[in-house]
């Protein structure tokens, strides 16, 4: 809570002293009401994936092995193509959904059900694995930045085995709204009546690209009260209910009707329904069992995995 807050709590003025503005501007003197405090600060821990990517993961490392129902959050953040130009080659997945966030660079998305996707900066990809696919992701530039984030999203026993989706939304179908003083891109879920493409997901999730200039505020009451939670703060320093988060953190934000968030910074605000099943998972293939895992591994080594 800022110095303002303070004040505004002693003196009892709360959030009745609404200022003129635009619809989802802020009053001057606001108190936000139940914000989800933060429960555990999370940094990441630099791995490597596919054919030797230097990565920041932040979900599905020991510190942090899930956050029901997301499964793994990486980073890939670098200026040397030997961080990232090996990519990651031929790979199957079975029983989630894995989701590429592109800020800077281009990848390349090809798999067996046919589907081809050209990542360009700005754009999102969604695709649901189902009973399973391979797939290759390749960097399409030989040098320069490349940023964005991997997630994976678990689903339901009864879908783990449901036919493979795929969703390739290019950077001018992502919505952009303002909300307080922060810019969000909205690429999945909805705030301040902007809803972002990706549809038709099971654990309803919420991703927005979130940035905050100095002294700014965000502030979100769509997100439903049962959902988990979490913001991965790429760059600044954000506070979520009076706790600071740096860059290279995840934040696990607790039970609240809002997200309170204030500083310089830019984060991924994520949410989704938790699934609340077992959950069995070795490489790219995440079920409930372990002999689901094992029919897994069959499968791909006989080709029913890809023959759907
Ligand atoms: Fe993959």
């Amino acid at each position: 809570m800022g110095l303002l807050s303070r004040r505004t709590l002693l003196l009892g003025v709360g959030a009745s002293a609404v200022t003129a503005g635009s619809a989802f501007a802020l009053p001057r003197l606001f108190r936000p009401r139940d914000p989800r405090p933060v429960t555990a600060v999370v940094p990441i821990t630099a791995t490597t994936d596919g054919a030797g990517v230097a990565l920041r993961r932040a979900i599905g490392a020991q510190r942090l092995r899930m956050l029901d129902p997301f499964l793994l959050l990486d980073e890939f953040k670098s200026e040397s193509a030997d961080d990232y130009i090996k990519g990651f080659p031929n790979h199957p997945h079975r029983g989630f959904e894995t989701v590429t966030v592109m800020l800077q660079g281009a990848m390349e998305h090809r798999d067996s059900v046919g589907n081809h996707g050209l990542l360009d900066p700005g754009s999102v990809q969604w695709m649901t694995a189902g009973r399973g696919l391979v797939h290759s992701e390749m960097p399409r530039q030989r040098e320069g930045a490349m940023w964005g984030f991997q997630l994976w999203v678990n689903l339901p026993a009864r879908l783990k085995m449901t036919a493979p989706r795929y969703q390739d939304v290019a950077p001018g179908s992502v919505p952009e709204t303002d909300v307080a003083d922060a810019r969000v891109r909205v690429l999945a879920g909805h705030i301040a009546r902007t809803e972002g493409p990706v549809r038709g997901v099971e654990t309803a999730p919420t991703l927005l690209d979130v940035s905050i200039p100095a002294g700014g505020t965000f502030h979100a009451d769509e997100i439903p009260a049962d959902h988990t939670v979490f913001a991965y703060v790429a760059e600044g320093e954000l506070a979520f209910a009076d706790r600071k988060v740096t860059a290279g953190n995840l934040a696990v934000l607790g039970p609240g009707r809002t997200v309170h968030a204030t500083g310089a910074g830019r984060m991924l605000l994520v949410a989704g329904a938790p699934i609340g099943e077992p959950v069995a998972r070795r490489g790219p293939f995440v079920m409930n069992t372990d002999e689901e895992i094992r029919q897994a591994y069959a499968d791909y080594k006989s080709g029913k995995l890809v023959e759907g």
